[in-house]
């Protein structure tokens, strides 16, 4: 997938410990390809790719400490930024019920997405939802939605096959009468955008003035879901898209192209078949989730502000040469201890970082028994744990009221830490356990 490929370019990029614009140029186009495998369409992977080396072969990056990791951060702040930046909401409407029109093709997710997000939004802000049956022309349709909004408990509008236009302002009619702030129009779809249909929703349109125009489109169909946006905004002029079906094996393409091609933002995506799998969009999740990364890149942001580059230095150096203190530990717990909260932290480690940062130094108690007995010691101590024998250990756990044992964990603990940042001192390293080799 899309994911393992650009891991696999970024992978290289971070296995060098310097980089030359050539290893750029080399990683991005492994990104190029990435991209259009994962079938974002070729204008807008050309502008992304030429965006990204631009800013990535500055000597900012090239001379840094980490050009690799800032290569990855640079590629997140742009697939970002290619998806609209921050998260685009529903608007509500100032007067009246808020009416959300679904239109899309055929099998899209029109009627179960529309369903969910009337769900969402009751949910969220305690709305009052009503569900409209404009689709009249497959008998099938109106039962659809009533078996939706039975199972969500919300009431569902239908006039039978009567004129689609006629229904929707009888709906809204009889959502003003009855208390409910909130009108989802499930509209009918085709197989192609026709005529026949934008006329449709046309109509529908100017009849019922809907406060938002969502389209929906399957995340599985790549181009075709991005060329229907296009149509459908050209055409009727949408305000937002619900991109489904994310949780099938999606190439990503849509997600990538559709804000670059239409200029609309995805508010909403739909990842699965139960009612309740919908969620708002995050541009900056969801790039993170394209780069297989967690919050990776929040965690690196928190760590660059908090870690002191001419420190970074010092103990990059002491990692050459394969010095590195317990003095060197209580340092870096100490960093970790600034960024905040520390299970939260360990929570945006991608797996086996995460697991590789062990429990017990993410544990704030456990830390701030850590910096006890290393405190307990004494400066000879600290630089040369090897000479902590059986009294020395004895000594120093009285000293901070604990065991022995405890000594001896954190003495583990720190050997194994010895033992990763050895593995990875051949390339450069920035100051975090476990972060060297990102
Ligand atoms: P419509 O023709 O646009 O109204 O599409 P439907 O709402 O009837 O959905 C078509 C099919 O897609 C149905 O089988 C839905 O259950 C399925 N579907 C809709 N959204 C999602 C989603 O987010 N994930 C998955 N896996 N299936 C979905
Ligand atoms: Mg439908």
């Amino acid at each position: 997938g899309l994911s393992e490929k650009l891991n696999a370019a970024f992978k290289k990029l971070r296995g060098k410990g310097r980089l030359t614009e050539a290893d750029v140029r080399e990683g991005m186009r492994e990104v190029r390809l990435a991209l259009l495998e994962a079938d974002v369409s070729y204008k807008v992977v050309k502008d992304f790719v030429a965006q990204v080396t631009d800013r990535c072969v500055g000597a900012d990056v090239l001379d840094s400490l980490t050009p690799g990791q800032q290569i990855v951060k640079i590629v997140n702040e742009e697939l970002t930024a290619l998806m609209g930046g921050s998260n685009a909401r529903l608007t509500f409407a100032s007067k009246g019920p808020t009416i959300v029109m679904m239109v899309g093709l055929q099998g899209a997710g029109k009627t179960t997405n529309g369903a969910k997000l009337a769900g969402l939004m009751r949910r969220q802000f305690g709305k009052r939802p009503l569900l409209v049956a404009c689709d009249v022309y497959r008998p099938a349709a109106i039962n659809q939605l009533q078996v939706v909004g039975k199972q969500l408990d919300i009431p569902v509008f239908e006039m039978g096959q009567a004129d689609p236009v006629h229904i929707a302002e009888e709906a809204v009619k009889y959502a003003r009468d009855h208390g409910n702030d909130m009108v989802f129009l499930d509209t009918a779809g085709r197989l192609h955008i026709d005529e026949a249909l934008m006329d449709e929703l046309k109509a529908i349109k100017a009849a019922v003035k809907p406060t938002e125009i969502l389209l929906v489109v399957d995340a599985m169909t790549g181009q075709d879901a991005v060329n229907a946006a296009s149509a459908f905004d050209e055409a009727l002029g949408i305000d937002g898209v619900l991109l489904t079906k994310l949780d099938g094996d999606a190439r990503g393409g849509a997600a990538l192209s559709i804000r670059a091609a239409t200029g609309k933002p995805i508010k909403f995506v739909g990842t699965g078949e139960k009612l309740d799998m919908i969620e708002l969009f995050h541009p900056e999740r969801m790039a993170s989730r394209i780069l297989g990364m967690g919050d990776m890149l929040t965690f690196i942001e928190k760590a660059e502000q908090q870690y002191d580059e001419k420190q970074a230095k010092k103990l990059e150096e002491k990692l050459r040469k394969n010095r590195l203190t317990l003095t060197d530990y209580l340092d870096q717990m100490e960093q970790l201890q600034n960024m905040g909260d520390l299970s939260q932290i360990a929570g945006m480690l991608p797996g086996n970082l995460g697991k590789q940062l062990d429990a017990s130094q993410i544990d704030e108690k456990q830390m701030a028994h850590t910096k006890a007995i290393i405190l307990s010691m004494t400066p000879l101590e600290r630089e040369n744990p090897q000479i902590l024998n059986a009294s020395r250990k004895r000594r120093i756990a009285a000293g901070c009221g604990l065991q022995v044992v405890d000594v001896n964990r954190l003495l583990k603990s720190f050997e194994m830490l010895q033992q990763l940042t050895k593995s990875m001192s051949k390339g450069r390293f920035r100051g975090i356990p476990g972060m060297g080799g990102m």
